[in-house]
Order: C-alpha cells, then structure tokens, then sequence
C-alpha cells in the first residue's frame, strides 16, 4: 500500500446484512501494529482482539474501525508460514473429511476453486481424488511452496477484488477465510459469480456462540487479531441469503493437530519441548479436538439471485 494511505475505517453499516443498526460490543484487547507475524495462521496471540461491534439486525460481531483492504494486503503478501506446511499430516485429515462430504452432494466432481489456499494442501488433496484444482492465496511464500511442493498453480492475489471467470465451477471453498476478510459479502458474491448453477460453496469459520467460546471466554482460541468477524448460525446465514445460496447441509467442526503442534502453542511448554529434540515422535500423533465450536457449512448457488 502506499504511504499516507488509511489502514483502518470505521464502518457504518453490518458487512453480513448492511443493516445500520450497529453499536458498540466489546473493547479491543489488542493494542500496538498489525504485522504479517500476527496474523499468519499459526499465530498463538489468543485472546486478543479489535474493538468489537454488534449488529442490532443479525447479531454479527465484527472488528470496527476495521483494517482496510488494501492494508490487510500488503500484509497477508508478506506473510510466511513454515509451521503451517509442519502440520500437512493433521489439516490433511481435516479436508479429507470435508472433501468427502462435498463428494457426497457433488458425486460428478469438477472444477474446485479453493479460497485462502495457502500451500495448496487441500487442492494437492482434491486432485488426487479426482478434482480439477484451482485457487487464490494472498501470500507469496505460499504460492511459491504450493507450486514447488505440489505442482498446483495458484493465483496470488485477493478473491474480492480478482478478476476470474464466471459460471466455472462446480465447489469454492472457504476453509477459515470468510472470518480474516473485511469484505465478507464481497467474497461470497464472488463465489457466486464464478459457481456454475447449483455449484455448492463449503464455508468452515468459528462460531462465537458455541459452548467453547462461552466457556473461554476472552481466552477463546479464536479471538485473534487476525480475525476480523464472528459469526453466529444467524449470521452467517442472513449473509449467505443475500449473497444468493441456501444451506443444503452442515455440521460442527472439529480440527486435528499433532501433539507437538498443540503443546508448541503453550510458551510454557517450549522449554519441555526443546529438550525433546525433533519431537518427530510428537508429530506423529494426531489429537482430536472435539471442540466442534466452528460451522461447517454446504450452501449451494441459487439460481436467479
Ligand atoms: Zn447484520
């Protein structure tokens, strides 16, 4: 971004239902510059958010002033994450489960289109179970290992604002993404605009009213200055009406990690883990966690919309 350019705005409207019924929600917990460190996937600075908003119409909860576009760019750009390519084995075994229901609406398969594509663990995945690849990932050390470790070309760029080709695909997939952009309406009428008719959007993303974050409370895992919206069931659908999708199907989520990935994430524990080594042993071990406090969620393309 260009210098003397605004990093952050203050929004006046609800960026899931454009209802102007908006109020403040909560302080932020997170002071001092936004950099690429804090806001790659593996980040461990939990608990830590914007100042919150709440929306008198839908109930979403999202970040206001809200970093701009432009800026969250020129940051996701730089963005370098080796600890996120560590853990291929566990995110593995999350899209497999993800990809196996999507087979199950979508048995033909086709053209896949994933969102926030990282390293192109998911779209290495779909390819090999019969897909045809196709995605968008801000970072530029992403694109590079997704083309060197697995040959997948992916755009470098930012889905709300790229020019791709309408009608194309069968499935877009937004695994953790739609809660890191400040334009989600934007982002899900993009998906629409390039799925062909009845093509199915799968959008994973943590709910701010389960069970887990209630009991967390500000320690919730994913309050995170990377993310810059909270969605409810209520939320996320009234935004993926007027985007022009129905939900078919859905389910809570439930993520897997290493056990050196889970410990890794405690500075208390990093001196445990140092004397162990590689800890390859640890890295072998998949853990379950059955928070189930993200939605998973199938919504296919209406037509007409
Ligand atoms: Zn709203």
């Amino acid at each position: 971004m260009r210098d003397g350019e605004a990093r952050f705005r203050k929004l006046t409207a609800c960026p899931a239902c454009a209802g102007e019924d908006i109020s403040a929600h909560q302080k932020g917990t997170f002071s001092g510059g936004l950099t690429q460190d804090k806001i790659k996937i593996t980040d461990s600075q939990y608990g830590k958010t914007w100042d919150l908003s709440a929306c008198g119409d839908c109930g979403h909860i999202f970040a206001n002033p809200c970093p701009t576009p432009e800026y969250l760019a020129s940051l996701y750009g730089r963005v370098e994450d080796p600890l996120y390519e560590d853990e291929a084995a566990g995110r593995s075994r999350n899209f497999r489960r993800i990809l196996r229901r999507l087979e199950n609406l979508i048995p033909e398969k086709g053209k896949l289109f994933d969102v926030g594509a990282a390293t192109g663990i998911l779209l290495d995945l779909a390819r090999r179970r019969g897909w045809q690849p196709a995605g968008i990932e801000p970072s530029s050390w992403a694109v590079r290992a997704a083309a060197d470790k697995y040959q997948i070309g992916i755009i470098e760029g930012a889905l709300e604002s790229a020019s791709l080709p309408e009608d194309r695909y069968a499935a877009v997939t937004m695994i953790d993404f739609i809660e890191h952009t400040p334009l989600p309406y934007e982002a899900v009428r993009k998906a629409h605009a390039i799925l062909r008719p009845a093509g199915m959007l799968v959008l994973v993303t943590p709910d701010i009213h389960s069970r887990a974050a209630r009991l967390a409370g500000l320690r919730w895992w994913h309050l995170r200055p990377a993310h810059l919206a909270y969605f409810s069931r209520r939320s996320l659908e009234t935004l993926l009406r007027r985007a022009g999708f129905s939900i078919v199907a859905e389910r809570r989520y439930s993520w897997t990690f290493s056990a050196h990935y889970l410990l890794s994430r405690k500075p208390a524990l990093q001196t445990w883990l140092k004397k162990f080594g590689p800890a390859s042993f640890l890295k072998k071990i998949p853990i379950k966690l059955a928070l189930g406090d993200s939605f998973e969620v199938y919504a296919i393309k209406d037509s007409g919309v």
